[in-house]
């Protein structure tokens, strides 16, 4: 597997297709493209990062600077909002991370805006947890009333599931669940003896609560025919966010990039900043994307027959926001006026920890890259109906030994005391749904701009009503399964997090039946703009309690095999 390529090799600025963003859903826009036989070009924003090139991969806490830490100095001159999160940004991850200094944005609310521009986005850092959605979340909106109704369902998507699943590698137990359905897992990597007797404690009292191991895109079985481009075997060393030199998770830079690459179709420009995508009134269509760089201030025009936007949820809609045209003057394929609204996050800082008793003669090998998860439970039938709000919640948690540090001993009595195995801690995060409000949204501020000239991107958005009485009962539910498996000295917590800050932003373009009412149709096809496709986060009609990025990789294949379809049928 060579490098990723970036030569642009059609000097006359023309492609079949272009991708705008080269995160999990760009990349996999790109290979599926590129695969189809596509001359594609990928514009990515930030700097190439080829595989490999992760500078803090092989560092211990003792070899960075602070122990690891960012100065407060440091934190306070570039970090000052990310810095309201003060476990975020570390000196093993901020090269990851955009400064707040360097890429202003304005709040009329608070929103945390993580990101990351460089090639491979935020596939490089993320947590990796995959969950399929299903009905529950599909038929949400139409049952309840709640904004639109998606335009697909299950049966629409779960092929895509298999497909996606099956090349990213997925570790996961199967637990025939209906909320979220079993995929194509490979082994999970198993739950640990506290967490086990979690599992067990919380099915005796509570049969409809399952604790199963996180199920996260970590190759905990390697098969290179499957699984191509610069992957390996996971050896549960836990530092992934790092970026993994045996490309043990999945990655732009470990998996779709390769792929795209060793077609011969793949032409990536980093330091390429889409300003904004160029509509031809006369086709009704897009005809191509005006792009500065980022170092020369050279404007470029590319042009392609489909463009897929794949900017991440807020960086899509700016793009679209800021391409206005006399058809379409309040951004482009925005005639319903929906295009920045609905922003979505999941809600989080809400949980309960403690200490469970046992297990003083078990322990468990390496570092597994994933706790366990505790998938919704509330909401799905009349029999877990909740009065006080809508939707639901899941958790994520993990279970590991204490350090045994007595305190007031030294010497050689501390020595022997250090080597005597301290008791399980376990600790659960609630991670809930934000209902597609209209009035949550995002805007650019035109009379501002940033040091490209691009305008301000504002963001007015908040919890609400429902979300404030769910994260009360995550956290009475959190209680009762620490109670239920013996758990000592609980401790709950409750810290309201600002939408943003669970780096799940979802939402600003969504998908719907109407054009009158949303920006995409089941496709993710701009109702408006034929050959311009949003397969980000951008296109969620409901956030769902599950991590999103698996939906939008099984949307982004789906829709490049429909856009495929309507190119060969001469519709596109
Ligand atoms: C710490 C962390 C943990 C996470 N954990 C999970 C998890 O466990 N499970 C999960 O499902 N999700 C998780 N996420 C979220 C996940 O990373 C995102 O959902 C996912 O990366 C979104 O994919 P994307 O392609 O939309 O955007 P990104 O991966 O963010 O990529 C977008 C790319 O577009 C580029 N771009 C932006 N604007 C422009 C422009 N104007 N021109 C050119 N390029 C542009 C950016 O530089 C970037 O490279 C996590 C995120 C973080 C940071
Ligand atoms: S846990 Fe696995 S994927 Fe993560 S850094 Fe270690 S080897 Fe790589």
């Amino acid at each position: 597997m060579g490098d990723i390529n970036m030569n642009n090799k059609n000097n006359n600025n023309q492609f079949d297709a272009i991708v705008i963003g080269s995160g999990i859903s760009g990349g996999y826009a790109a290979m599926e493209l590129c695969t189809k036989g596509y001359k594609t070009l990928v514009l990515e924003r930030g700097r190439m990062v080829q595989h490999g090139e992760y500078p803090t991969a092989h560092l211990d806490t003792w070899d960075m600077e602070n122990q690891g830490k960012v100065s407060l100095e440091e934190k306070e001159t570039h970090y000052k909002k990310q810095n309201r999160l003060p476990w975020w940004v570390n000196e093993d991850n901020k090269h990851w991370v955009n400064k707040d200094d360097e890429y202003p944005y304005n709040e009329d609310e608070r929103f945390d805006w993580i990101r990351g521009h460089h090639v491979g986005g935020r596939s490089v850092m993320w947590g990796r947890h995959c969950y399929r959605w299903s009905d529950i979340d599909f038929e949400a909106n139409k049952k309840e009333g709640v904004a639109v109704d998606w335009p697909i369902r299950y049966t629409d998507i779960e092929s895509w599931y298999d497909y996606v699943e099956t090349f990213v590698g997925v570790s996961g137990q199967a637990e025939g669940l209906k909320q979220v359905p079993d995929g194509k897992f490979l082994k999970p990597f198993p739950l640990n003896c506290a967490e086990q007797k979690f599992r067990d404690a919380v099915a005796e009292k509570y049969p409809d609560r399952v604790v199963t191991p996180g199920r996260v895109a970590n190759l905990s079985e390697y098969d290179p025919e499957v699984h191509k481009g610069a992957r390996g075997q996971c050896q549960t060393r836990n530092r992934c966010w790092r970026g993994c030199p045996f490309g043990g998770y999945f990655s732009s830079q470990t998996a779709t990039l390769p792929v795209a690459t060793d077609t011969g179709n793949l032409t990536l420009r980093a330091d390429s900043i889409v300003m904004e995508i160029l509509y031809d009134a006369e086709t009704k269509k897009a005809r191509g994307v005006k792009v500065k760089d980022a170092h020369t201030g050279e404007i470029i025009e590319y042009s392609a027959r489909i463009i897929f936007c794949n900017a991440s949820t807020v960086g899509t809609t700016a793009i679209l926001l800021n391409s206005r045209s006399e058809t379409f003057p309040n951004g482009l394929g925005n005639g319903s006026g929906e295009l920045g609204h609905n922003v979505m996050d999941h809600h989080y800082g809400m949980g309960a920890m403690g200490y469970l008793p046992g297990n003083e003669d078990d322990y468990y090998q390496g570092r597994k890259p994933n706790g366990f998860y505790i998938p919704r439970f509330t909401n799905l039938d009349e029999k877990s109906k909740r009065k006080d709000y809508l939707r639901g919640f899941g958790y994520q948690g993990s279970a590991s030994r204490e350090k045994n540090i007595p305190p007031g001993i030294l010497g050689k009595d501390l020595k022997a005391e250090i080597f005597k195995p301290g008791g399980y801690f376990i600790s659960m995060g609630c991670f809930g749904e934000i209902l597609p409000y209209h009035e949550n949204k995002m805007y650019l501020d035109f009379d501002q701009r940033d040091q490209h000239d691009m305008p301000i991107i504002t963001f007015n958005a908040k919890l609400r009503e429902n979300e404030m009485n769910l994260r009360k009962d995550g956290i009475k539910c959190a209680i009762e399964m620490l109670e239920a498996a013996g758990v000592q000295n609980i401790r709950s917590y409750d810290s309201v997090t600002a939408p943003g800050a669970c780096i799940h932003e979802m939402g600003t373009a969504r998908m719907g039946r109407d054009a009158q009412t949303s920006v995409l149709n089941k496709w993710n096809q701009m109702h408006e703009v034929p050959n311009v496709f949003v397969t980000d986060g951008a296109c969620m009609t409901s956030s769902g309690t599950q991590n999103p990025s698996l939906t939008y990789m099984a949307l982004t294949a789906r829709a490049v095999d429909y856009a495929h379809k309507q190119i060969q049928a001469g519709k596109l």
